[in-house]
């Protein structure tokens, strides 16, 4: 059995590509890669626009992330895909590059966010009571886990109450029982790492819930 966070370098017809060795370990953003449409099949460039006729001159390209063919001239862009773990920048189509350029930002920007965590306080089901925890929330290195650092902070002199901005994480516990967390983002000088960490999550949510309907309907 491989150690936890252990990854392997594979080559597939698609190219390099860096995944973990335990299925475990795999992040939750990992798309599979696509079944490529074999060679044999396409006579023609699968853009509607295009639909140039493959020969010796005009050569046959597999976009990446949905495993069409197309000629190079409407597969020719290429971008890093790291929801399927490539090393190098692929071939994107033009339809796929949109896809992919949008989740880049989300790699880029908000993940960071993520894995960084931010400040709150723990929502107790006794709104009277004063004993509210302040802790760090943080989304493990595997991406498949929220980790959480308790810290001591004085919220006692709190009166107004206000209901600040907040998330509510519902998961399964240990013995698949449904429970739910109320979060509420801290007051202060750490609110706004607070409030970008809700809203990277909330772009995580929806980056999966996404690729999961679009790719129900081929
Ligand atoms: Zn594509
Ligand atoms: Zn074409």
């Amino acid at each position: 059995m491989a150690a936890t966070g252990e990854k392997k370098l594979v080559r597939s017809h698609s190219g390099l590509r860096m995944v973990c060795m335990n299925a475990n370990d795999t992040s939750p953003f990992t798309l599979p890669e696509p079944q490529w449409i074999p060679d044999a099949d396409m006579g023609f460039c699968m853009n509607r626009n295009c639909q140039a006729k493959f020969d010796f001159m005009k050569r046959r390209h597999h976009c990446r992330r949905c495993g069409k063919v197309y000629c190079n001239t409407c597969c020719d862009k290429k971008l890093p895909l790291p929801r399927m773990c490539f090393v190098d920048p692929v071939r994107h189509c033009n339809n796929c590059y949109e896809n992919t350029f949008k989740e880049n930002e989300f790699y880029d920007k908000h993940l960071k966010t993520l894995l960084t965590g931010g400040q709150f306080l723990m929502l107790d089901q006794d709104e009277n009571s004063d004993n509210s925890e302040s802790f760090l929330c943080k989304l493990s290195n595997n991406h498949r886990l929220l980790q959480v650092v308790t810290t001591d902070i004085d919220t006692q002199d709190e009166e107004g109450n206000k209901m600040g901005t907040g998330i509510a994480l519902r998961y399964k516990d240990n013995y698949e029982d449904s429970q739910t967390v109320k979060m509420e983002v801290i007051d202060g000088s750490n609110k706004k790492q607070g409030m970008t960490w809700v809203a990277a999550m909330q772009k995580a949510f929806k980056m999966i819930y996404e690729s999961r309907t679009s790719s129900s309907s081929p």
